[in-house]
């Protein structure tokens, strides 16, 4: 029974057990679209501001993921995990309960129990000045199968801050957090259809390592929101 849902685990990662594979993408445009006030009400906001990000930790054992190890990384070709799973070093479900941290100053794109493979998600979206380029960029977060969540979708979150703690998807798997980190802040819960690549995809370790200290910015940005597609009668911010 344990291996045979330990087997599933990778299935629902890969999105082989969403509920709708229709309409990967949406494009920004048409939340600023919906946005428009047709009944005399306020039009939706489409995008929030948030800090900059003044570098990104490790969601585990902050800020350097000490005590805990990574029992899957990202792979991009079958079997696929977009992304990785975090373990702490005393093995089993003896990391049932530890902390889940906000990576890096952003907002709650999305914080729901959706029940499925999944269980209790929060989504994070982030800004961040790309020092090669001197770009901004934008990247989302997913963090899965939380014992518990501990922050709502639209909250502004800064880096360190206590976002959940690990699950086990309430029993279904011995107790980890699945992590992601995308390039794409379309995905949301529907990434069928997204190609599997590293466009859309980060390595989270290696992107985490890359942007570990950036300068401290004392400017929000804007960044989009809509962007995502509902999820099981959940909406993302
Ligand atoms: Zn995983």
């Amino acid at each position: 029974m344990d291996a045979f849902l330990r087997l599933r685990q990778p299935a629902w990662e890969a999105g082989l057990g969403g509920m709708s594979a229709a309409g990967t993408f949406w494009q920004v445009g048409r939340s600023l679209l919906f946005g428009l006030s047709v009944l005399g009400l306020p039009a939706a906001k489409a995008e929030v501001k948030v800090n900059l990000a003044d570098g990104f930790d490790f969601p585990v054992g902050k800020p350097n993921a000490e005590g805990y190890y990574k029992a899957r990384g990202l792979r991009l070709r079958a079997p696929q995990h977009f992304g990785e799973d975090w373990n702490g070093r005393s093995g089993g479900d003896s990391d049932l309960g530890d902390p889940v941290y906000a990576v890096a100053d952003g907002v709650v794109t999305f914080a729901y129990n959706v029940r499925t493979g999944w269980g209790n998600v929060v989504l994070t979206r982030h800004a961040y000045r790309d020092p090669s380029t001197g770009e901004v960029k934008y990247c989302d977060t997913l963090n899965g199968h939380l014992h518990q969540i501990m922050v709502k979708t639209g909250q502004a979150i800064k880096r360190g801050q206590q976002i959940g703690t690990i699950g086990s998807n309430f029993g279904m798997y011995p107790a980890h957090l699945h992590f992601e980190i995308r390039h794409n802040i379309t995905i949301g819960m529907q990434r069928s259809g997204v190609p599997s690549d590293l466009v859309n995809w980060a390595d989270p370790t290696q992107f985490i390592n890359q942007f570990r200290k950036l300068n401290r910015e004392w400017r929000p940005v804007a960044v989009p929101t809509g962007t995502y597609q509902d999820y099981g009668g959940f909406s993302g911010l």
